[in-house]
């Protein structure tokens, strides 16, 4: 047997060591001396990127409005009036305040090193119509039994529509109307029985002929297409603009699009119609951010705009 001592091969290794140090660059060639500063100007300041160490609120706090928001800069999580709100990468969120809500709101940031950055929002009282009735509240008209037997699995239907999370930056839009047309009726209007207030109009109403089609006011994603008439909604469709901000559209004749659509602003999503108890052919658009109802006149604007 013949052993085979370690020497031809550390010696190899010598040889491609001494081959790698020959391709390294010596020390004084590639980098140059120092470029001599310029007479009379001092260097710029390193780049340095402004904090946002408040929150930045757009819109007005009013009942029935929507507000956009930034947080703080290197904010981890954000409450409002106590509920967690999601915020984007970039610090971006939603805040709307209901039709009754109250005269004041609380935002909350907390910052990865724990401290808190905390802004109180005074509420503005919305206006609203109201009708003095003279005559006794009667309750809501003619529950038959068709209407009793129907209805708990209507409102499951909502309510598991209304609890879908999806993903869309249609609430970063600027909303437009879904149709145009004669606003016929109008968001948070109330008939007063007595001194008695009846419940409240939950949306705008848009008077059109039926078949005239309506569009996404933002883009969004489906969550609830009727297959057959609700009692009191009709067809009814809803659209998720993510963060919580949800359309809902009643009444309809016909919906051209189903459960998990993702739409995009000014896409035909229907007809008008007079399904569900109306009187005459419109649509009834409502808008909801969680349980606040909101008026969408103050996302969409004056029409025609
Ligand atoms: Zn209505």
């Amino acid at each position: 047997m013949i052993l085979r001592g370690p020497w031809p091969r550390h010696g190899a290794a010598i040889a491609l060591l001494a081959l790698t140090a020959a391709c390294v660059p010596s020390a004084d060639t590639g980098i140059g001396p120092a470029a001599p500063p310029i007479a009379g100007s001092p260097p710029p300041p390193p780049p340095r990127a402004a904090v946002r160490a408040d929150f930045v609120l757009t819109g007005t706090a009013e009942q029935g409005a929507v507000m956009t928001g930034l947080a703080p800069d290197d904010a981890r999580t954000v409450t409002f009036d106590g509920q967690p709100v999601p915020i984007t990468a970039d610090g971006r969120f939603l805040i709307a305040f209901d039709r009754d809500a109250g005269p004041g709101a609380r935002l909350v940031a907390t910052l990865s090193d724990g401290r808190r950055v905390e802004r109180a929002i005074a509420v503005a009282a919305g206006i609203w119509r109201l009708e003095q009735v003279n005559a006794p509240y009667r309750g809501s008209a003619s529950s038959d039994a068709d209407f009793e037997r129907r209805r708990p699995a209507e409102l499951a239907q909502i309510a598991a529509a209304r609890a879908m999370r999806v993903d869309s930056n249609g609430w970063m839009q600027r909303f437009r109307w879904p149709v145009a047309g004669r606003l016929s009726g109008f968001f948070g209007s109330q008939r007063v029985y007595q001194g008695k207030p009846g419940s409240y109009h939950s949306g705008t109403d848009i008077a059109a002929p039926a078949g005239t089609p309506f569009v996404a006011p933002a883009d969004g994603v489906v969550v609830l297409a009727a297959a057959a008439p609700f009692t009191l909604e009709g067809n009814l469709l809803i659209v998720d603009h993510g963060m919580g901000l949800t359309s809902a559209f009643l009444h309809c004749q016909r919906l051209d699009v189903k459960v998990g659509d993702r739409v995009v602003q000014g896409q035909v999503l229907g007809t008008v119609g007079r399904t569900g108890r109306v009187t005459g052919a419109h649509m009834h658009w409502g808008l909801k951010w969680r349980d606040a109802r909101i008026d969408p006149g103050k996302l969409a604007g004056p029409m025609g705009e």
